[in-house]
């Protein structure tokens, strides 16, 4: 039987933030996290490039872990402008976003590319945290499970597990728009995912952790951290402040707060 997963909550900076400012923010968070009492959770920020390897020195002595935005799916060679998941990791790196739906809106990225870059961040030992998600029209559409059976399905590379995979569902109009699905709807995909994961992984598949990511801040946190198979979030605008992204991670609940019931395998 799989143990329920530590929470995550994962800050995405995206393309804010320079030196100053980034180290700052870093700071307060790893602070803060040291003098944190309360329920266990893993806490990552994910800041541009630039900043990754000077963020990753200072804070490795710290519990606050650092990951990656993207990642090429290719090793070594003449890739002028990339950056493969070796030099990521060879930073400190813990983990590396693959998949976000802005990578797969500007760069044409596919679930096949998506998922030869989940491999390269799992063939490092860090961890690759796949994001999947519908479109507006395509949930007008009907279509939300269909997208997103289809997503994970084709992303989500053979050899993953609860040690080297995090699935975010992130629908793509709920990003950076301040606007979220119901509870009901988070709910509904969440478990829909989990019974995937589930057929594909077996019992550790109960153990992978679903991060909700989509326009969650400090007012929301609490309520959508209790939906059922809701393991952390993948938080962006909210998390370019120590505050808020603060009182994100306080919002996790109690391993006795969440309820997530485990099937049996007939
Ligand atoms: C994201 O970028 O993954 C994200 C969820 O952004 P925001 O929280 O700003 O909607």
């Amino acid at each position: 039987m799989a143990n329920a997963p530590i929470p995550m909550i994962a800050g995405n900076w995206k393309m804010n933030l320079f030196h100053n400012d980034g180290h700052a923010l870093a700071n307060d968070i790893a602070e803060k996290m040291l003098g944190r009492v309360g329920p266990s959770v893993d806490v990552a920020i994910c800041p541009p490039l630039t900043l990754t390897g000077s963020i990753c020195a200072f804070l490795s002595a710290t519990p606050l872990r650092v990951g990656a935005q993207d990642c090429s799916p290719l090793q070594t060679g003449a890739h002028t402008g990339d950056i493969s998941a070796e030099m990521i990791a060879n930073l400190g790196c813990a983990c590396c976003i693959v998949g976000h739906s802005e990578r797969r809106r500007d760069h044409g990225e596919t679930n096949q590319v998506v998922h030869a870059k989940a491999e390269s961040v799992q063939r490092t030992r860090m961890t690759a945290i796949i994001c999947i998600g519908e479109t507006e029209a395509e949930r007008n559409a009907g279509k939300t499970l269909e997208v997103v059976t289809k997503q994970l399905q084709e992303s989500v590379p053979e050899g993953s597990g609860s040690a080297n995979a995090v699935i975010a569902y992130e629908p793509v109009w709920a990003i950076g728009t301040g606007r979220t699905p119901t509870n009901a709807e988070i709910a509904e995909v969440h478990q829909h995912i989990r019974d995937l994961l589930f057929e594909m992984f077996d019992y550790d598949g109960y153990a992978i952790r679903i991060l909700y990511g989509g326009s969650v801040n400090e007012k929301n946190a609490n309520e959508i951290l209790r939906v059922p198979h809701v393991n952390g979030a993948l938080v962006g605008g909210a998390s370019l402040k120590a505050d808020t992204f603060w009182q994100i991670i306080e919002a996790v609940p109690k391993p006795s707060e969440v309820s997530a019931p485990v099937r049996v395998k007939a």
